[in-house]
């Protein structure tokens, strides 16, 4: 299986990235929706979080410490950020790979719309 972000790892398509070791990558986001707008991605294609199992837990676990070093990097980290995983058609997920967003740069506003 394949999926643009998988070409993004394989270096088949372009994009900035920031960050890349054997489990995950990370690169900005074509369309950002903030001064911060970066996506980390599991190198290998896991189409949501509905599809992890617990061999996946060093990839989830570095996507995570990679996503507080480049907030560090940016210079975000002191006045926060947000993390975000969409899932599937409710939670507005479009490219079915893997992949947390690291948002900030502004202050974000309520989590979630009502
Ligand atoms: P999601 O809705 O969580 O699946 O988010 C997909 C994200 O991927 C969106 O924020 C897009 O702007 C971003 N995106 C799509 N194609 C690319 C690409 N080629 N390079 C960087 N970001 C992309």
């Amino acid at each position: 299986m394949t999926t643009i972000f998988a070409k993004i790892v394989r270096g088949e398509l372009p994009a900035t990235i920031l960050y890349q070791d054997d489990l995950v990558t990370a690169f900005r986001d074509i369309n950002p929706i903030a001064p911060t707008h970066i996506l980390i991605v599991s190198n290998k294609v896991i189409p949501t979080i509905n599809d992890l199992t617990d061999d996946d837990e060093r990839v989830t676990g570095r996507m995570m410490t990679v996503a507080k070093k480049l907030a560090e990097a940016e210079g975000i980290a002191a006045n926060g950020y947000r993390l975000i995983i969409n899932c599937n058609r409710h939670g507005g997920q479009e490219v079915f790979h893997l992949h947390m967003h690291l948002v900030g740069g502004r202050p974000l506003g309520p989590m979630v719309l009502r």
